[in-house]
């Protein structure tokens, strides 16, 4: 299983980050071991700003490679929430000399997960989320104002990399993103439904 994450997928967050719109979809991985599976997260001693980015979370259902985008809605049947935790200082050490940016991306509990997947029949129609840190609404989204769309980001991904049942895919945060700090609480709502509750240690 792979977790692949796209990059600035909405224009409100590239513009909040300084950053030129893509033309096409970016993206980076994730390792499986990145997943949180516990209700706690603890915040990685190498960095000291930790930033929250909410997205919807797709799973893929069946193996594809090259998948034209016509098609591309029947390689997913549902979505959910997570949290695309970057290490926004070493982020930018790593830019600064020109290099991956990898580890402040995937290290392990970087992708906190919702257990709660709801049905995708049409992805088309509005899909609304939040996320609130300590009860306050800090980042809300829309599927509808992502620059490329489910169908487009799994047609591009699958140029370069076969998508196998299981494997899951960020498809980028609105703008808001911001710190955390030890002590704080995220909770992530989908559709006004909270499906992603935990706290910082
Ligand atoms: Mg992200």
């Amino acid at each position: 299983m792979k977790i692949i994450c796209i990059g600035r997928n909405y224009v409100e967050h590239a513009k909040e980050m300084n950053a030129a719109l893509p033309s096409t979809p970016i993206f980076f991985m994730k390792p499986e071991t990145a997943l949180l599976r516990t209700r706690d997260f603890f915040y990685p001693k190498f960095t000291s700003n930790l930033h929250y980015e909410c997205e919807i979370v797709l799973k893929i259902d069946k193996v594809g490679k090259n998948i034209d985008e016509k098609f591309a809605h029947t390689y997913y049947s549902s979505c959910t929430l997570g949290i695309d935790f970057t290490a926004r200082d070493v982020q930018q050490n790593c830019k600064d000399k020109g290099l991956p940016w990898e580890i402040s991306k995937s290290f392990d509990q970087s992708a906190p997960l919702s257990k709660t997947w709801i049905p995708l029949k049409d992805s088309t129609k509005e899909i609304k989320f939040q996320l609130e840190k300590n009860g306050k609404v800090v980042q809300s989204g829309s599927n509808l104002d992502m620059i490329f769309s489910f169908d487009q980001i799994i047609a591009y991904i699958s140029k370069f990399i076969t998508l196998k049942k299981g494997d899951l895919i960020f498809t980028g945060t609105p703008a808001g993103v911001g710190k955390v700090e030890i002590g704080d609480n995220l909770k992530c709502l989908l559709m006004e439904k909270e499906v992603l509750n935990f706290n910082i240690r």
